[in-house]
């Protein structure tokens, strides 16, 4: 089932990047997908975003979320202040989904 759930990542999550890349103007070099125990997404030093294989499980504005919250590193790499004032640019109500991505976890 999970491979069903990657593949299912893989179809449908790069073009939602792609949407929000060029509304945010912030490109990533990479996406990959692999199985995570505890994070949703990360981005390197070199701007390759990774998500977890189980993304495409969750309500759909909290994969949004994690979208804009990975692609902000690519501007900020770290969770300052600057960090969180662009996320809410985006995402004004980004609070509210970090609070119901609680009831998730990245290992299903
Ligand atoms: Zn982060």
């Amino acid at each position: 089932m999970a491979e069903f759930y990657k593949q299912k990542s893989q179809k449908t999550i790069p073009d939602l990047v792609e949407k929000w890349a060029i509304k945010m103007n912030l490109h990533p070099t990479k996406i990959t997908f692999r199985k995570t125990k505890r994070r949703w997404g990360s981005c390197s030093s070199k701007n390759e975003l990774s998500f977890t294989s189980s993304l495409v499980q969750l309500p759909p504005q909290c994969i949004e979320y994690i979208i804009v919250h990975e692609l902000s590193h690519i501007k900020h790499k770290h969770h300052q202040r600057d960090f969180w004032l662009h996320v809410e640019k985006f995402m004004p109500h980004y609070r509210e989904l970090e609070k119901i991505l609680k009831d998730y976890s990245p290992q299903i």
